[in-house]
């Protein structure tokens, strides 16, 4: 029956015990416990806001045991776990060692779609290490042009368990997954998937590269229609080749070149379908302009030929895939351009937060005064540096680890001038604007793509971006 199998759990008084207040914790008690489900709820901390959430879900029925995590309770028959606990934890320990099974917020929404008698809507699911909300917003736009009832869900602020579950009738979903959601959704087959590449992160998480794309590779698993994958990185042509799909299903490319044959790609500044055609070996179907990607730097290029692929598994026509695509806005501070001052550009990728994430938004400019620092979590930036040196006006560095990017600076670029701030305070940003634009010259990009994580000097990316924003347009208006 492939994706579309509904299984019926009968959760009358069965026990469950959920792992985590939060986010996902407290829907899935409240949904579990609708059903007839005994719920428990355990939670490591316990502060005013989780003794808060404990008060509304025990005046409905759920028990709820704050300050231990760690405990399974005895007469579990399942445990429901946020997504971001590491599988190492002793609850998980305990079940393992108990023989109950473990399911994540994906896996309980993909078990309870349809469990009310409504024909449940197909997944096209996306993961990969960086691009994973612009592609899954790209493929909703070309799913709505295409006159769908969708929406945008997962790992992207809308709760699968709320799509699954809520009132809103969908044709299909678009479907971002993380590796952490992946890990713990291990009957989840969505109708085609992709992983739009693979690079080291959460390898705390996951223990080892290995096991980080083994989790990725799951998005594969059961698919029916298409696995999607990056013909730049055969990493991801391995989870394909690996994974266990349902017959028929096509292994399908995508590529910034010639596209082969079951391949997207481009062909004189268009993007080409040579996949979902009558005649693969002779045919290509043109499908939108390059100048229709928002902004057509390669690598959302890429975003676009993988969520334009999964739009074409599911039937959609070309010329939707193009309104999609043109109507789509990219999220902020995913390269985001804020104000070009005196000829010179000044972009926000603030979400940039890895080095392959900054490798691609650096390759995507000729000449840059970049700004970057902050939080590396074990990252080296030795080939970061290596491959953008020929395009570095100049740098400004700030943050707690920008030492790290100074010395691999020193050792591959050392003509380009550095500007290393020694200041985290509010005015860092500033400075560091200000810095940047005396290291510019006419046509430059100043590109705030730090390769490292925020929370050092700010509480998130955005705030990052955000202050960076606010010193270039402060700038533009001194300026004008
Ligand atoms: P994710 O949801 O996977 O974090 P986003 O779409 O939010 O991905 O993009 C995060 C950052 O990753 C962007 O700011 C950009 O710098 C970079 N990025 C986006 N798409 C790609 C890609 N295909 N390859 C490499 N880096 C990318």
């Amino acid at each position: 029956m492939g994706s579309q199998e509904v299984s019926t759990v009968d959760w009358q008084g069965k026990h469950v015990t959920v792992a985590g207040l939060g986010v996902s914790g407290i829907p899935a008690a409240r949904a579990l416990h609708e059903r007839g489900a005994l719920v428990t709820v355990v939670n490591d901390g316990d502060d005013e806001r989780s003794r808060a959430q404990a008060a509304e879900l025990e005046a409905l029925g759920v028990t709820v045991r704050l300050g231990d995590g760690a405990t399974l309770p005895p007469s579990t028959e399942l445990v429901v776990t946020a997504p971001g606990w590491q599988p190492d934890k002793p609850l998980f320990l305990a079940a393992a060692e108990a023989g109950v099974p473990v399911w994540g917020d994906v896996e309980l929404a993909w078990r309870l779609r349809g469990d009310d008698g409504r024909e449940p809507a197909p997944w096209l699911a996306v993961t990969g290490t960086n691009g994973k909300t612009t592609t899954v917003r790209m493929l909703a736009s070309i799913l709505e042009a295409a006159g769908l009832r969708t929406a945008a869900v997962g790992n992207i602020g809308v709760s699968l368990l709320d799509a699954v579950l809520g009132e809103t009738e969908y044709d299909v979903l678009a479907v971002e997954l993380s590796s952490y959601q992946l890990h713990w959704a291990p009957s989840l087959r969505a109708h085609s998937a992709a992983v739009l590449n693979l690079a080291p992160d959460h390898l705390d998480w996951h223990g080892s590269m290995e096991a980080y794309a083994a989790d990725k590779g799951r998005v594969y698993e059961g698919n029916t229609v298409a696995c999607v994958y990056n013909a730049a990185d055969p990493a991801t042509e391995d989870l394909v080749r690996e994974a266990d799909v349902e017959e028929g299903c096509r292994a399908i490319g995508f590529t910034l070149g010639t596209p082969g044959p079951s391949q997207l790609g481009v062909v004189d500044g268009l993007l080409v379908d040579r996949a979902f055609v009558a005649d693969r070996q002779k045919q290509a179907q043109e499908l939108a302009e390059v100048a229709d990607v928002n902004p057509p730097a390669p690598h959302n290029v890429a975003n676009a030929l993988a969520a334009a692929a999964l739009a074409r598994a599911f039937g959609v026509e070309p010329a939707a895939v193009r309104d999609g695509l043109r109507a789509f806005r990219p999220d902020a501070h995913r390269i985001e351009h804020v104000a070009d001052i005196g000829e010179v550009a000044y972009v926000d990728d603030s979400k940039a937060t890895n080095t392959h994430a900054t490798e691609a938004s650096l390759a995507a400019y000729d000449s840059i005064v970049w700004i970057a620092g902050g939080l590396a979590k074990g990252a080296t930036f030795d080939e970061l540096v290596t491959g953008a040196a020929k395009r570095l006006r100049g740098v400004v560095l700030m943050g707690a680890d920008r030492a790290l990017i100074h010395e691999a600076l020193t050792r591959h670029a050392p003509d380009v001038p550095v500007v290393d701030l020694d200041r985290t305070d509010t005015g860092a940003m500033s400075e560091a604007v200000v810095r940047a634009a005396e290291l510019a010259r006419p046509g430059d990009t100043v590109l705030l793509a730090p390769a490292c994580a925020s929370m050092d000097m700010f509480t998130n990316y955005n705030k990052r971006g955000e202050a960076f924003a606010d010193a270039v347009r402060a700038r533009a208006d001194e300026t004008a």
